[in-house]
């Protein structure tokens, strides 16, 4: 029987329903079908028809609107192990004089797994979060000048074209500046699919609080009065984050109305007997 490498498959189960992101089916499926389609194709027949997997993405937009939530969510859905997760100026700031070292590092699994299994390698999904940092803007250094910026770049550019290719790396990087993402590091080959991930407009803000809303609904927990499309429409310019802020603020408002006094046991049971209502979320909104 044939086993499938686990770097080349996407999960038969896969829903996109399934992975809690509101508001990015346009963006998710376009980044599939550039991206990941390719590891549909089980790895003999990938070898066969000289697929070459991407092997990098950018995610650039404004903060909040759930980069990193999709950049897991990828993961998730590509059966990968735990993603490695690392932010930009923690790599300036942290390990200065190290700096390629701890790149090189990032990439070791993966290239001790591909030497040992080949195509059975599991994928490795590395996170580069605020990856501007790193970044040399045409004439400034980026690190205060001290070049680790430039060597920090140089690593990822010499790991990603690597004498020996890894197919089973994904690396994901994400920015609030595309403009400030050097450009070697965007050609094809190396972080080469790029996607805007922008403030979600009223039909994706819905969602957004419907997914942030789902656990309470299922417990009876959210008033019938709660009306998500009048939230939707009233929260134009929110990111995903602050939608989810938004939620947990109506939390609190609601849980206030259920403090009294009288001891903590007594607290508890009203407590349990808490809702939601669209007082406490126009509350929140004010
Ligand atoms: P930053 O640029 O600041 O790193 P980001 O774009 O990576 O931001 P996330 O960290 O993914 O944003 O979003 C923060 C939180 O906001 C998420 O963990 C999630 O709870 C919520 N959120 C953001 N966008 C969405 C979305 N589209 N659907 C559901 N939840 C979202």
């Amino acid at each position: 029987t044939r086993r499938p490498a686990a770097n080349s498959v996407v999960r038969p189960d896969f829903k996109f329903e399934d992975l809690g992101i509101g508001g990015l089916d346009t963006e998710f499926s376009d980044i599939f079908r550039r991206a990941f389609a390719s590891r549909i194709v089980p790895p003999g027949l990938a070898q066969k028809m000289g697929i070459q997997h991407v092997r990098g993405i950018l995610l650039y937009g404004p903060p909040g609107t759930g980069k990193t939530l999709i950049a897991r969510q990828i993961g998730k859905m590509l059966n990968a192990r735990e993603p490695k997760v690392i932010n930009g100026p923690e790599v300036l700031n942290k390990y200065v004089g190290q700096s390629e070292e701890n790149i090189r590092k990032l990439f070791a699994d993966a290239e001790k797994e591909q030497k040992e299994k080949g195509d059975e390698s599991g994928l490795h999904i590395i996170i580069f979060d605020e990856l501007d940092a790193v970044c040399k803007q045409r004439g400034s250094g980026a690190g205060g000048g001290t070049g680790v910026g430039d060597s920090v770049v140089n690593q990822l550019l010499s790991k990603l074209d690597g004498v020996e290719q890894l197919n089973n790396i994904l690396l994901i990087g994400m920015t609030n500046r595309k403009d400030m993402i050097d450009e070697a590091l965007l050609r094809s080959g190396r972080l080469e699919v790029h996607m805007e991930i922008s403030l979600p407009d009223e039909h994706g803000r819905q969602q957004i609080l419907k997914i942030h809303t789902t656990v309470m609904r299922q417990n009876g927990k959210l008033a019938p009065d709660v009306d998500l499309a009048q939230l939707a429409h009233q929260t134009r310019n929110f990111s995903g984050a602050e939608l989810s802020g938004l939620v947990r603020s109506a939390s609190s408002f609601a849980l206030q109305r259920y403090i009294k006094g009288g001891t903590v046991a007594a607290l508890a049971d009203n407590v349990a007997e808490m809702q939601l209502h669209m007082s406490d979320f126009l509350r929140a909104l004010e």
